[in-house]
């Protein structure tokens, strides 16, 4: 997070606190007045308990922990008594507690206010992805290079540890690819390494690649900080994929969080947090726009209070167990509730989890981004075809419908192309089912790395590839294309017998702006890929939906 930044968030917490000390006082008043009602009044002990409950779930977020642990002693003086009122001297010993809450703020020591935030992912700009490759075998290097270039990595080369140290030094890579033998060099690759990491604040992410395969090379891949080993001859799309795995780590759309809690400056609170973190947040507070919320704002992960107004947490928790579509979002309690009895009793009832109020910053922000993190494997697992990562059959296909959709609406234009392999009966003959499974595997990271956030890329068939381009016209949709078809046939591939090349065909349509369902406009775009295969293969036919198309069949 940038220091302005930092200082914004810092300011605002504070303002936060600040009106929560305000408000205090008559909290407590409120407090103490509630517990001296119950003397002549005994239906204000719900009320009495509920505004205890919410004062030890609040207190410690605001800096007052000794007032929260306070409140949570109260709490458990007051358990019960709605089955048995109390004697005598457990009601005054419960009622002094109440009043000594009132006298708390008098001497009390100004609360204390963290020292720290959690670090701000949101908004860092874009990693461009810089690799540094040190290699002694420059033909390899080459080949490497060229490779990673057209996957829209750049690449320095070096051919030793010492020669890269300076240029690491003075301008960070993303990534580092290391051999791990070198000739001529006192250190190998990874003990170089690992001396270079230990002088850096932030540990540098490095795959080796090596001849060796014993456990020695991988341990001291281990300590250098590896997070990927791969022996030659090498599985390019496969070191791709692990580069690809770790950026995505980094570049990933900020997650959703919905809070549903009454306590406005507490949730308020926690979205400040969360949203320093990167996060995005919703709050509400009344459980009865949850529907409306999860429809709209499709969160990952719902932080919910036990105690609302109308209903309780689980209750929520239930209703939105109720809609399979909201299968992948996690739900977690955050709540004061203490009695593990009833903790347990919400869990059973459709949340995953407990997390108790107070609960640190620090804390708060790792077990939400924990639980996002986990909400979007499974979504993934769930949306996500396990070859190539892309998505789905069905999923391209909504995805195909809603942009189309919003395109009309918008008047914008929308590209989508078809993409097939060509002669690909042959590759899968000639090579081997595996060899086929590495070209498929390629193609899909060639077209992840070349579209832009926006756009969808989708597995249709077996070698049949659908990319949506929203907001992009047909002559940038072309270019786009005929670069990815011109770098894809450059790759080149291992098969068991020898390096080949494979090409692709595709069918571009643009609609610009016409109403159009997603059936008639993958049926045009499959039209032109026939086109382009009976035309030679190995490029793109593009077609236009204009006023004339005749939409009709
Ligand atoms: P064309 O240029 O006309 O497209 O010729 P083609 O040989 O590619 O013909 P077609 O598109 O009909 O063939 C698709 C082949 O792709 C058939 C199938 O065995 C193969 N295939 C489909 N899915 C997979 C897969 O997941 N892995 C592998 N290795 N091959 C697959
Ligand atoms: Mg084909
Ligand atoms: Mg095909």
């Amino acid at each position: 997070m940038s220091s302005d930044k930092k200082a914004i968030v810092a300011q605002k917490l504070k303002a936060l606190r600040d009106e929560y000390r305000q408000k205090l006082p008559q909290a407590l008043a409120h407090i103490s007045n509630l517990a001296n009602e119950y003397l002549s009044d005994e239906t204000v002990l719900p009320s009495l308990k509920q505004q205890v409950h919410k004062l030890a779930g609040s207190a410690g977020t605001f800096g007052y922990s000794e007032l929260s642990q306070s409140a949570r002693e109260l709490e458990l003086l007051l358990q019960g008594w709605e089955q048995q009122p109390p004697g005598e001297q457990e009601r005054s010993k419960a009622l002094k507690h109440a009043r000594a809450l009132d006298q708390f703020l008098q001497g009390a020591a100004e609360p204390q206010s963290p020292t720290s935030y959690p670090s701000f992912k949101g908004d860092e700009p874009e990693v461009d992805r810089l690799i540094y490759l040190v290699e002694d075998d420059t033909s390899l290097a080459e080949e490497l290079s060229a490779t990673l270039n057209s996957f829209g990595y750049r690449v320095r080369h070096f051919t030793s540890p010492s020669t890269a140290e300076p240029a690491i030094v003075e301008r960070r890579p993303d990534f580092l690819i290391v051999d791990v033998m070198f000739a001529g060099e006192q250190r190998q690759g990874p003990d170089s390494i690992q001396q270079i990491q230990e002088n850096m604040a932030d540990p540098l992410p490095v795959v080796f690649i090596s001849g060796r395969d014993d456990f020695d090379a991988y341990l001291g891949a281990v300590r250098a900080g590896a997070v990927g080993y791969f022996v030659k001859p090498l599985d390019i799309p496969q070191l791709i994929d692990c580069l690809e795995a770790h950026l995505k780590l980094h570049q990933a759309e900020p997650y959703r969080v919905l809070i549903v809690d009454d306590d406005v400056l507490l949730s308020h609170h926690y979205r400040l947090l969360l949203e320093s973190a990167g996060m995005r947040v919703e709050t509400i507070q009344d459980p009865r726009k949850v529907l409306q919320v999860m429809r709209e704002f499709h969160p990952e992960v719902v932080l919910l209070d036990l105690n609302l107004p109308d209903c309780r947490g689980y209750e929520l928790a239930q209703l939105i167990r109720l809609h399979s579509e909201w299968l992948r979002v996690v739900i977690a309690y955050l709540s004061a509730e203490q009695d593990e009895y009833r903790q347990i009793q919400a869990i059973r009832n459709g949340g995953e989890d407990f997390l108790t109020k107070p609960i640190s910053d620090m804390r708060l922000v790792s077990a939400v981004a924990v639980r996002a993190a986990r909400s979007r494997q499974l979504s993934d697992a769930i949306d996500r075809d396990s070859l190539t990562g892309l998505l789905k059959h069905a999923r391209i296909k909504e995805e195909i419908a809603l942009e189309l959709e919003r395109a009309a609406r918008q008047g914008k234009p929308v590209s989508l192309a078809m993409i097939d392999l060509d002669y690909f009966k042959k590759v899968n003959d000639t090579y081997g089912h595996g060899a086929g499974d590495k070209v498929i595997r390629a193609l899909a990271q060639l077209l992840r790395q070349r579209l832009r956030k926006t756009d969808s890329v989708g597995r249709y068939g077996g070698e049949e590839f659908i990319a949506l381009l929203p907001d992009c016209d047909a002559e940038s949709a072309y270019t786009l294309l005929d670069s990815i078809r011109e770098n894809f046939a450059a790759l080149g591939f291992t098969g068991d017998s020898g390096v080949f090349n494979v090409t692709l065909s595709a069918g571009l349509v643009t609609v610009n702006g016409q109403k159009t369902d997603g059936e008639k406009a993958v049926n045009i775009a499959d039209k032109a890929l026939y086109a382009a295969k009976s035309a030679g293969r190995n490029q793109v036919a593009a077609t236009e939906v204009t006023a004339q198309t005749d939409l009709s069949d």
